[in-house]
């Protein structure tokens, strides 16, 4: 016994309480956790079980117990015994089997994905519509400039690439060069003689009336509204790029805003030491480990401040798609990959905490062993 104690005292003069010992005294009669020493199962510290070979007094541990020692001593004995050496075993539930397949945490990803276009994707509309009547309400050529637009340039580049998908699936909902149409609408509309043009005589404020004043729908040789607009499917699919186009562009806005406080973060620092100091995200690796911020696809949201007038004075005249409409829908492709990728990452996290959670449900083999035992009963019978 004398060796063990000296393995006890070694054990916690490394900051470990008590140690499983390898004693082979005889079979304890009542169970008793090799750790805290306490019988049985436990409320709190769970199942008293035998997860290894170890026999005798440190045969026996509970569940909680096992795994603040196994946490808490060198990374080796996280998933085996340090004194009998035998792995321990996990339990495998359907739950733990899944979360372990290598693309668990994709499709958790595309998943979490999807929830977001879906939501992002009602949001879409209404932002369009704002950034529309600004283009309205100011003619294409004589833009403001506001100090704050960040919102409006997302926006664009969200009406762009909706304009280009929704072309693509011949949906004219947001079609490029609507504006001059229905510029043209209410200047008309506002002069009191009688129009020769019946599509002209159309009402301005029916929304379904304008959809079907753009060169999509004329490509496209639409010539009711219904028409233009998809139905089913293609919607959905709409719906949900649109959507996360927003989400990815939203959070590119939002990494341009902190790349922007990071650096005054940083001339703050320079300037006053004691203040700029006590600002979150201060240094370049508080930085990087925000970057679910969205600070990896601010880039992308310089660029679609840089085209985005461009963008709008060639989308006003009598064209169906622009070149500056290329980089914005560009943009919003890119914004859209760093925000699946920031994610994925979150995801990967999720599973391997969800595992960790699953992994410390370890195999009682006393169970097992008994079982083995009953088996071979009925066998010699
Ligand atoms: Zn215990
Ligand atoms: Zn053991």
């Amino acid at each position: 016994m004398a060796s063990d104690d000296v393995g006890a005292a070694v054990l916690h003069d490394r900051g470990v309480t008590t140690s499983p010992t390898s004693s082979n005294a005889s079979v304890a009669s009542t169970r008793t956790c090799r750790i805290c020493l306490d019988e049985g199962d436990d409320e709190v510290l769970g199942r008293l079980i035998a997860p290894c070979r170890c026999t005798g007094t440190s045969r026996y541990v509970h569940d909680g117990c096992l795994l603040s020692w196994r946490t808490s001593v060198k990374a080796e004995s996280f998933y085996a015994c340090p004194q009998c050496g035998a792995r321990y075993r996990f339990r495998t539930t359907p739950v733990s089997s899944l979360l372990g397949r290598t693309y668990s945490a994709n499709a958790l990803a595309i998943l979490i994905s999807l929830c977001l276009a879906i939501f992002f994707g009602f949001l879409t509309d209404p932002l369009l519509r704002l950034t529309e009547r600004e283009m309205l309400s100011f003619g294409s050529e004589q833009l403001p400039h506001h100090w704050f637009d960040e919102h409006l340039a997302a926006g664009d580049a969200v009406r762009e690439t909706a304009s280009f998908t929704g072309f693509l699936f011949r949906d004219c909902t947001w079609s490029s060069a609507r504006e001059s149409y229905w510029e043209q609408e209410t200047t008309i509309s506002e002069d009191p003689t009688p129009l020769p043009n019946p599509v002209i005589n159309m009402n301005i404020q029916d929304v379904e009336v304008r959809r079907n004043l753009t060169n999509c729908g004329r490509f496209w040789g639409k010539r009711s509204d219904d028409e233009t607009q998809v139905q089913g499917v293609g919607k959905a699919v709409l719906h949900v790029v649109r959507g996360f186009a927003l989400f990815s562009l939203a959070r590119a806005f939002v990494g341009r805003l902190v790349r922007q406080y990071f650096l005054l973060a940083i001339t703050l620092r320079m300037v006053f030491p004691s203040l700029g100091c006590k600002l979150p995200y201060n240094s370049f690796a508080d930085l990087i480990s925000a970057s679910w911020l969205g600070i990896d696809a601010s880039f992308f949201a310089d660029v679609v401040k840089m085209v985005r007038r461009r963008a709008k004075v060639a989308r006003s005249q009598d064209e169906i798609a622009s070149w500056w409409q290329f980089p914005l829908v560009m943009c919003t492709f890119f914004t859209a990959f760093f925000a699946f990728r920031s994610i994925l990452s979150f995801s990967q996290g999720i599973v391997k905490a969800a595992l960790a959670r699953v992994e410390s449900l370890v195999v009682d083999l006393s169970e097992e062993d008994d079982a083995v035992e009953r088996e071979q009963v009925q066998y010699t019978r």
